[in-house]
């Protein structure tokens, strides 16, 4: 099972602390222009992530050294703030990353048998 714990909660919190913005409560156009704003900060820390693994396969490196634990938590964090900002609390990323496993676990398994 894959566990997510407080992610959305306290993202909550540290925008709340750093920022005085609750992102639970912008409402209106203020939600869209927070919203597009941490989408092109998620997109942007994707884009992050992904210069990170060297991704280009014409480049020929044998060896993985890189530590993207800091991209990946510039991921976390931009996607926990949308998540605040849209109702989705832990509780509910739970349950749905739940039903994903399951899902991608039966497709798996279907796989496996074939
Ligand atoms: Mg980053």
């Amino acid at each position: 099972m894959m566990r997510i714990e407080n992610l959305v909660a306290d993202c909550r919190t540290a925008q709340i602390d750093y920022y005085g913005t609750d992102p639970a409560s912008v409402a209106g156009v203020d939600r869209k222009r927070y919203l597009t704003a941490k989408v092109a900060g998620l997109a942007t820390e994707v884009g992050e992530l992904s210069q990170e693994l060297d991704w280009p396969m014409w480049k020929d490196r044998d060896e993985f050294d890189h530590d993207i634990s800091m991209e990946a938590a510039d991921v976390l964090i931009f996607l926990g703030n949308i998540l605040a900002a849209t109702g989705v609390s832990d509780e509910i990323l739970q349950t749905a990353l739940d039903v994903k496993d399951r899902r991608n676990r039966r497709r798996a398994i279907g796989r496996a048998d074939a």
